[in-house]
């Protein structure tokens, strides 16, 4: 089995490393990650310069791109072999609720989903990233258990571990997205010129994270899998909308 791993916060990231750990055991891993940072990059995909893909040891390269630029050209050209499996993460943080939309963790999964690859994403929900490695032997036994035989075509599922102890995991929980309510995360400043900028980022979520939801599966100890699609379609509402009459 190949299974190819990527993330957004770079080929050097920790939590990638442990991804990969854990994921040896399953098959042959190839990582294609971003050269740096690219969190917060969505399902960019670079159409307006070259890319460059380096390999930087036996199975491992990096890519001057964004995550979804990694998989379409390890698909495409590096690994040889289409992989049977994608994994994205550990991404150093949390991806849950409208967030699965700016994630370029969760993009990397969307991209393997749209090639027709099963893909995983994994998160974790807090900021202290030296926690994720205690992960390792909970993920070694949760992957296998994800990436079964049958998984369903046009899904891919969306993993976030809580920011506890994993020895005080409760469990797994099967969630939907939680929304997000409130998050101050627009600063307006100045720089040392005198000029005025704006700076996105920061803050902390709020949530509104009734049970069932992610958020709430993750506040209360539990380990979160989302199945996700990518139909964007509202189709509660179709019948409405062509009640407009817009066809003529
Ligand atoms: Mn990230």
């Amino acid at each position: 089995m190949l299974i190819l791993c990527t993330n957004d916060d770079g080929y050097l990231a920790g939590g990638l490393a442990v991804l990969a750990e854990a994921a040896a055991g399953l098959g042959t891993v190839h990582v294609v990650a971003p050269d740096r940072e690219q969190s917060a990059t969505s399902h960019s995909l670079t159409m307006h310069h070259p890319l460059r893909a380096k390999l930087v040891r036996p199975g491992v390269h990096h890519v001057d791109g964004t995550p979804t630029d990694c998989v379409a050209l390890a698909v495409g050209a590096l690994l040889g072999a289409r992989p049977d499996w994608v994994l994205s993460g550990i991404n150093h943080g949390s991806n849950m609720g409208e967030d699965v939309l700016y994630s370029g963790t969760v993009a990397g999964a969307m991209e393997a989903c749209i090639l027709g690859i099963p893909a995983v994403a994994v998160s974790y929900a807090g900021r202290d990233a030296d926690r994720i490695p205690s992960y390792l032997p909970l993920l070694s036994k949760l992957l296998p258990r994800l990436m079964r035989a049958g998984f369903p075509a046009e899904t891919l599922l969306n993993v976030n571990l809580p920011p506890i102890d994993p020895a005080a995991v409760k469990g797994v929980r099967v969630t939907r997205l939680a929304r997000r309510v409130f998050t101050d995360t627009l600063t307006r400043g100045k720089d040392p010129f005198g000029r005025e900028y704006f700076w996105i980022g920061g803050g902390t979520a709020e949530w509104s994270a009734p049970e069932g939801t992610d958020a709430h599966a993750v506040q209360a100890g539990y380990v979160s899998v989302t199945p996700l699609h990518l139909d964007l379609t509202n189709h509660a509402l179709l019948a409405d909308v062509e009640a407009w009459g817009l066809e003529g």
